[in-house]
């Protein structure tokens, strides 16, 4: 997999010596979670991967050098059935997922760090990760923070239908690696497919309101994109994933110096 990730910050770069003299009780891990998963005619299946060691690369690059925040490999499967049908999809269950953040979270306090960042750019994993936050805290301890997708990137000039409902191998996604990796994206094979329209009232919604239907690509979407690459240009892929990799760059600092105001 092409990384991003600067040599310096890669965990799994060092040797057990290095680990070992770490500053164990300040040192920030990060764990990228992310999909192999269809993203329609025109991405490859680890476009979520990429975008992940994108804009973590790009924010551990503007770290001052002396603090101690490394990337972890990244949990590069996740949870996709909602792209089950579709071939190349590689998807854990949820249990799976569950159990092998859990035993890296294990891991990780077994070394005896104590900081960890779950970092995720993939949809489905979103409420795993939620529950993994807690229960890494009250199992091992461990100070954990979770982080999602692009804070901090603007979208100018995104329509508020691509911004609402492009969820997949949209528009930004799309411009993300036609900055990274345009080797990798095909324009001919552009598809558009929109699972819902913001201007229907409709009461039941695919996702993110008081009332939510379960979806699955295949019922939607022949080409499994959900959204509109064609607006995608290479331009905005660099200055989104500049000003997300900025704010990521921002958080992880406030995750180092975090402290709760009451206990330990
Ligand atoms: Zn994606």
């Amino acid at each position: 997999m092409k990384t991003w990730i600067p040599d310096s910050r890669n965990f799994a770069y060092l040797t057990w010596k290095q680990v070992d003299a770490l500053p164990r009780a300040s040192t920030l891990l990060v764990l990228p979670t992310a999909a192999i998963e269809q993203h329609g005619h025109h991405l490859p299946l680890a476009t979520d991967t990429l975008i992940n060691n994108l804009l973590l690369g790009k924010a551990l690059a503007q770290l001052p050098a002396e603090l101690p925040i490394y990337a972890l490999p990244p949990v590069c499967y996740g949870k996709s059935n909602e792209h089950i049908g579709f071939p190349g999809t590689l998807s854990l269950s949820a249990q799976t997922f569950l159990a092998v953040v859990r035993d890296l979270g294990a891991s990780i306090a077994a070394s005896g760090f104590k900081k960890v960042v779950l970092y995720n750019t993939h949809g489905g994993n979103t409420s795993l990760v939620d529950v993994l936050a807690r229960d890494l805290r009250v199992e091992f301890g461990l100070r954990t923070f979770s982080l999602f997708g692009s804070p901090g990137a603007d979208f100018e000039g995104v329509s508020v239908q691509e911004r609402t409902y492009g969820f997949h191998a949209g528009e930004v996604e799309t411009a993300y690696l036609l900055h990274a990796t345009p080797e990798l994206v095909h324009p001919n094979e552009y598809t558009t497919n929109y699972i819902a329209r913001v201007d229907d009232q409709e009461l039941l919604k695919p996702e993110g309101s008081s009332a939510n239907f379960a979806w699955l690509t295949k019922d939607i979407s022949p080409s499994g994109v959900l959204g509109d690459p064609l607006a995608a240009s290479m331009e905005n892929g660099e200055r989104w994933s500049n000003e997300a990799a900025a704010r990521v760059a921002e958080i992880l600092v406030a995750m180092y110096n975090f402290k709760p105001r009451h206990g330990a």
